[in-house]
C-alpha cells in the first residue's frame, strides 16, 4: 500500500523489486576517480564512456542483479550488510537498548533465513489462504478482497490513502488499477515475437503455480488461459505508464454514493467495513473507465473463475514468503524475462530486503546510528540550502517565463520543506507480533500492520512529516503534494556523498541529486502543482507556452537515443526526469561554485580543474550498467532512462561543461542547439 508514494512522487532511480545486492563492493569509493578514466575517449565527444570506460571495463553485472552501478547498487551493498549485521544480532538475543523493536526484527529475520520453515508454515499459510478463497460466496466476496488487499494482495484494484491533488491537505481514499500480472499495458498486446513470447511464458508461470498448490496439470494450463483472458479485458481499459504523467487524467473525486453507482456490482459497504474503521466520504479514481471494466467483469465472470483468478494472484503476491519451489518460479518469471538475472540472490540478502521493506523505520534507528554520524547532516542541510537559493536564481534567468509566472515560481520555492537523513520522531511499531513457525504468516501480519497505518490516515489531518521511504534506502524522491523532498540516509553515502569528500565531489555527486529533486517540482508535471501541494495552474499562457517549447525540444532529444534490442529511449515518459537532471546539474552547479574561493575563481586554470572535478564525479556517480532485457523492460515502464543517457543528455545542454572541457562548437557533448528548460 506504497503505491501513493510510487505513482506521485519522482524518485531519482528506479525501484526496481530484483534489485538485490552482491559480494562484490569492497573498498570505500573516491570521487572523483582518475583509475576509471577511458583516456582514449574524447570527453567531448562522449564524456560517460570518458568517466566510466574504465569501470565499465572491469566491471561486470552480478548474476542475481538486472543491473550495477558504481552508485546506487554499490552503496546499497554496502548498506544491506549493515543491515545484515545487525539483523543477526537481534536474531541471536541481542538488543539494542535504543531500539524497542530488536526482538520484532530478530524473529521476523530468523523466520525467514530458516528455509525449513518455508515448506511446512508458509505452505500451511498458504492452504489456509486458498482454502479462504475456496469458500467465497458472492455475499462474502467483498470482505475477502478486504482482507487480500490488506495483505498486498491485488486483485482488480489497490485502495490506498492519497492527498486530494486538488485540495492536497485532505487524506482521501484512492482506487488504482492493480491485479495484472505483466509490467504494463502494453505487454498484454505487444503483436512481436517477443511480446507473443512473454505472454506464453507467462501462460507457463501462472499454470505452475496453480498446480504447486494442488490443481491438475490439465486444469492449471485451462485456467491460466482463463486468467490471462481477464486480465486482458482489465489492461484493455487500463492507463499505461505515459498517462500517469497528466495528473489531471487522474483525477476523479466521487463521494461514496457516487462510486457506489459508478460500480454498482460491488458491495462498496461491506468491502470498505472490512478494510478501515475509518470514515470513507469521498475516494479519487484514478481510472474510471477501469473500474467500470471492474464492475462488468464482476458481474459477468463466473463465482468458480474469479476464484481462480483471486488464488493466482495470492500466490503470485505470497511468492516471496515460500518455499524455493514457488520463489525460484517466480524468480524465472519476472527476474529473468523482465530483468535478464541469471541467479537469485542469497537468501540473507532477500531477508534483509523484506525486514527494511515491512518495518524500516524500526531497523532504520539501528542503521542511522552506525552509518549518519558526524557532521553529515550538517553538511547536507547547508548544501541544500544553497541549491535551492540557486534554483532561485535559475528561475530568475531564463528568458521564456514571465515576470508574474517568475513570482509564482519563486513563492512555491520559498515554501519547498525538506527532509535529511532520517525521521525527527521514530514510527512506531507496538502491537506486532512475529511468531516462529510460519515467515508467510509474519509477512502478512507486517504488511497488513503497514496497511492499517497507511489506511488510518484517511479523513485525517495531513502528516507533513510524515517518512515513506526507510533511511537505509539508497534513493531520494520530491513529492509534489507536500511540496517537499526526502534524502535518507541511504544515499548520503559514497560515491554520492561523504563528509570527507571535497566539495566538488559532494556537489557533483548528491547535490546534482538535491538539484534533480528541486527541478521535479518544475518539471512536466511538478510544475501542474503550486507551493501547497494542490493542482494548480500558476502559469501565465506565454509562459506555458515558453514551457511546452523548451520541454519538446528536450523529449526529441532523448527520442534519439538508441536503446538494447533496436529501441529508443520515449521522450515524453522521461520527459519529467530529463528536465530534472538538466535543472538539477545547473543548480549543483551553480551553488558549488557559489562555495569556491576567491583566489580559484581568479585563477583561470585552477578554476577549470575544478570543474572537471565537479563534473566527473558526477558522471562517475552514475557509472552502470543494465541487462538488456532490463533496459528493455525500464523503457517501457520507467521513466528514468538509461544512465549514460542521464549523464550525456544533461551534460550536453549545459554551455559550462563544454566551456570546462574546451569542446570545439558542434562536438558531440558541446552541440550548437541545446536543450534548456531550466
Ligand atoms: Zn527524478
Amino acid at each position: 500500500m506504497k503505491s501513493n508514494v510510487a505513482l506521485f512522487s519522482f524518485l531519482i532511480l528506479i525501484s526496481a523489486s530484483f534489485v538485490a545486492h552482491s559480494e562484490i563492493s569492497g573498498e570505500i569509493p573516491i570521487n572523483p576517480d582518475d583509475s576509471l578514466l577511458d583516456t582514449k575517449t574524447d570527453p567531448c565527444e562522449n564524456f560517460y564512456q570518458y568517466s566510466c570506460g574504465g569501470w565499465l571495463a572491469k566491471t561486470e553485472i552480478p548474476a542475481d542483479k538486472p543491473n550495477w552501478e558504481r552508485g546506487f547498487t554499490d552503496i546499497a551493498e554496502r548498506n544491506k550488510k549493515v543491515l545484515k549485521q545487525i539483523l543477526e544480532s537481534f536474531a541471536s538475543g541481542k538488543r539494542d537498548t535504543q531500539n524497542p523493536y530488536s526482538k520484532q526484527l530478530g524473529d521476523f529475520y530468523a523466520s525467514c533465513v530458516n528455509e525449513d520453515n518455508l515448506d511446512k508454515g508458509s505452505l500451511k499459510t498458504l492452504q489456509l489462504g486458498l482454502s479462504r478463497i475456496d469458500s467465497i460466496t458472492k455475499n462474502s466476496l467483498p470482505s475477502w478482497l478486504a482482507w487480500a488487499h490488506l495483505r498486498g494482495v491485488n486483485p482488480f484494484f489497490s485502495f490506498v490513502p492519497n492527498q486530494d491533488l486538488k485540495k492536497p491537505e485532505n487524506v482521501i481514499a484512492e482506487i488504482g488499477q492493480a491485479g495484472m500480472g505483466l509490467p504494463a499495458k502494453d505487454y498484454y498486446f505487444d503483436d512481436s515475437e517477443q511480446g507473443k513470447a512473454v505472454r506464453q511464458k507467462y501462460l507457463g508461470y501462472i499454470s505452475n503455480l496453480l498446480s504447486f498448490s494442488g490443481m491438475s496439470k490439465a486444469d492449471s494450463e485451462k485456467n491460466a488461459t482463463k486468467i490471462l483472458e481477464l486480465e486482458t479485458k482489465l489492461a484493455k481499459k487500463a492507463l499505461a505508464p505515459v498517462d500517469f504523467r497528466q495528473p489531471e487524467n487522474l483525477y476523479h473525486v466521487l463521494d461514496l454514493a457516487t462510486l457506489k453507482k459508478t460500480a454498482p456490482a460491488f458491495d462498496w459497504d461491506k468491502y470498505l467495513k472490512a478494510l478501515t474503521s475509518n470514515k470513507i466520504a469521498s475516494v479519487n479514481i484514478q481510472a474510471p473507465v477501469y473500474l467500470q471494466e471492474v464492475n462488468e467483469l464482476l458481474k459477468a465472470t463466473p463465482l468458480s473463475d474469479l476464484k481462480i483468478y483471486f488464488k493466482f494472484h495470492l500466490i503470485n503476491a505470497s511468492a516471496k514468503g515460500l518455499s524455493n519451489r514457488f520463489y525460484s518460479e517466480y524468480f524465472d518469471f519476472y527476474a529473468k524475462t523482465f530483468y535478464g538475472l541469471k541467479e537469485m540472490s542469497a537468501r540473507w540478502k532477500r531477508c534483509a530486503d523484506a525486514s527494511d521493506e515491512m518495518m524500516g523505520f524500526a531497523l532504520g534507528r539501528s542503521f542511522v546510528n552506525q552509518t549518519f554520524a558526524g557532521a553529515s547532516k550538517d553538511i547536507a542541510r547547508d548544501m541544500i540550502e544553497r541549491i535551492e537559493k540557486a534554483q532561485g536564481a535559475v528561475i530568475e534567468g531564463v528568458s521564456w517565463m514571465d515576470e508574474k509566472t517568475k513570482m509564482e515560481a519563486k513563492e512555491k520555492l520559498a515554501r519547498l520543506v525538506n527532509q535529511i537523513g532520517y525521521p525527527d520522531n521514530w514510527r512506531k511499531y507496538d502491537g506486532v507480533q512475529i511468531k516462529k513457525g510460519s515467515y508467510l504468516s509474519n509477512r502478512y501480519e507486517l504488511i497488513a500492520f503497514n496497511s492499517k497505518y497507511e489506511l488510518s490516515k484517511i479523513g485525517k489531518p495531513l502528516n507533513r512529516v510524515d517518512w515513506t521511504m526507510s533511511p537505509s534506502v539508497v534513493n531520494a524522491y520530491y513529492e509534489p503534494l507536500m511540496n517537499k523532498m526526502v534524502f535518507p540516509a541511504g544515499i548520503l553515502q559514497p560515491p554520492f556523498f561523504s563528509e570527507s569528500y571535497s566539495a566538488a565531489a559532494n556537489y557533483g555527486g548528491i547535490g546534482m541529486v538535491m538539484g534533480h529533486e528541486i527541478s521535479h517540482g518544475y518539471d512536466d508535471q511538478g510544475r501542474q502543482f503550486n507551493g501547497l501541494g494542490a493542482m494548480f495552474n500558476w502559469w501565465t499562457e506565454d509562459s506555458l507556452k515558453g514551457f511546452n517549447k523548451q520541454a519538446s525540444c528536450l523529449s526529441k532529444q532523448y527520442e534519439s537515443y538508441p536503446t538494447a534490442g533496436g529501441g529508443h529511449v520515449d521522450g515524453s515518459l522521461t520527459l519529467g526526469e530529463d528536465i530534472g537532471d538538466q535543472g538539477g546539474l545547473k543548480s549543483a552547479y551553480l551553488a558549488w561554485k557559489g562555495t569556491l574561493k576567491k583566489e580559484i575563481i581568479e585563477d583561470s586554470a585552477a578554476l577549470r580543474n575544478e570543474e572537471k572535478k565537479f563534473f566527473q564525479s558526477f558522471a562517475q556517480a552514475w557509472c552502470g550498467k543494465d541487462t538488456d532485457a532490463f533496459e528493455q523492460t525500464r523503457v517501457k515502464t520507467d521513466p528514468h532512462p538509461p544512465n549514460r543517457y542521464r549523464v550525456n543528455g544533461a551534460l550536453s545542454n549545459f554551455s559550462e561543461f563544454g566551456k570546462a572541457f574546451q569542446c570545439k562548437e558542434n562536438s558531440r557533448m558541446a552541440p550548437k542547439n541545446r536543450c534548456v528548460v531550466w
